[in-house]
């Protein structure tokens, strides 16, 4: 089977090191394995996304030398997908109304975020439903990651029946992603371990489909001076693509690249920096150190 990777981002803002380090986990990742690469904008949350970052974010990658293999696909243009999707959750039966909101949610104790199944039996009289849940009735999932190793995660505990269906009519990321990779024929889906939690949720939606799920390999994300992961909301500042060579060094100093790549890498052409940089990432395989500012 030939490898298809993928890098997903969600077009909030211009790419940050953080986000560029995924995109060339994936990348790096993918041309090891002498696969294709392809680049998915995660539009679907029309209120926090923005087409100019989205065309901002393809152009910077393409400065930093990751081309993707195919045509862009952009989630906002495959709407009838996960529509059908849902369908076919419908005709399992899994799907229910749920009047809760996020911050409820939110504070459930002792496992906050982790929904309790409290609109499983119907909503009571009057009450107007929020958004689409599925019944996950799997007591637990358990796979290995090629780089976190093995995962096993309990209802209830670790995951519960996820939105589908969010307030304000959009499909959810959980879902869309998911589906997205086995349609796209991705093989091997790279990603910050931010979205590890995330894993089984979308295994076991996958499973409901009757489709099989990839291969995972999550890494580790790259935090900021405060120990909290780079994003836009703690003001990570965007790379800088003129200077492409720059970029490439850090962040292959962030996935723990051997120094002798990094350090040659001022003087080289980014063609080259990418040839030296698949080569070590095929000898390891992996991010061989915690990756952090
Ligand atoms: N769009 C998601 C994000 O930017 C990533 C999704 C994924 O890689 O599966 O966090």
């Amino acid at each position: 089977m030939t490898y298809i990777g993928r890098f997903a981002p969600s077009p909030t803002g211009p790419l940050h090191l953080g986000s560029v380090v995924a995109a060339a986990a994936s990348y790096l990742d993918a041309r090891a394995h002498r696969g294709r690469w392809q680049v998915r904008i995660e539009d679907l949350d029309t209120g926090r996304c923005d087409p100019a970052a989205a065309r901002n974010m393809i152009r910077t990658l393409e400065q930093l030398g990751m081309v993707p293999d195919e045509p862009v696909v952009w989630q906002s243009r495959r709407l009838a997908s996960y529509e059908e999707a849902l369908s076919a959750l419908r005709q399992c039966e899994v799907l229910y109304p749920c009047a809760c909101t996020r911050a409820q949610v939110r504070r459930r104790a002792p496992h906050p975020g982790v929904y309790a199944g409290t609109c499983r039996q119907g909503l009571p009289p009057d009450t107007r439903p929020r958004s689409l849940r599925v019944r996950l009735d799997a007591p637990s999932d358990q796979f290995t990651d090629r780089f976190a190793g093995p995962q096993h995660s309990e209802q209830g505990i670790d995951f519960g029946d996820p939105v589908v269906r969010r307030a304000d009519g959009s499909v959810a990321y959980v879902l869309a992603g998911a589906v997205d990779d086995v349609v796209c024929g991705v093989t091997d889906v790279v990603r910050g371990d931010d979205l590890l939690p995330t894993t089984a949720t979308q295994r076991l939606l996958l499973g409901l489909l009757g489709m099989t799920p990839p291969r995972y390999a999550h890494i580790p994300v790259v935090l900021g001076a405060d120990g909290r992961k780079l994003s836009k909301q703690n003001h990570a500042p965007p790379v800088d693509p003129t200077a492409p060579t720059r970029v490439l060094r850090d962040t292959f100093d962030l996935l723990g690249l051997p120094h002798d790549v990094t350090k040659r890498a001022a003087n080289m052409p980014l063609a080259a920096l990418w040839e030296a940089g698949v080569q070590a990432w095929r000898d390891q395989l992996r991010p061989a150190a915690p990756t952090s500012l």
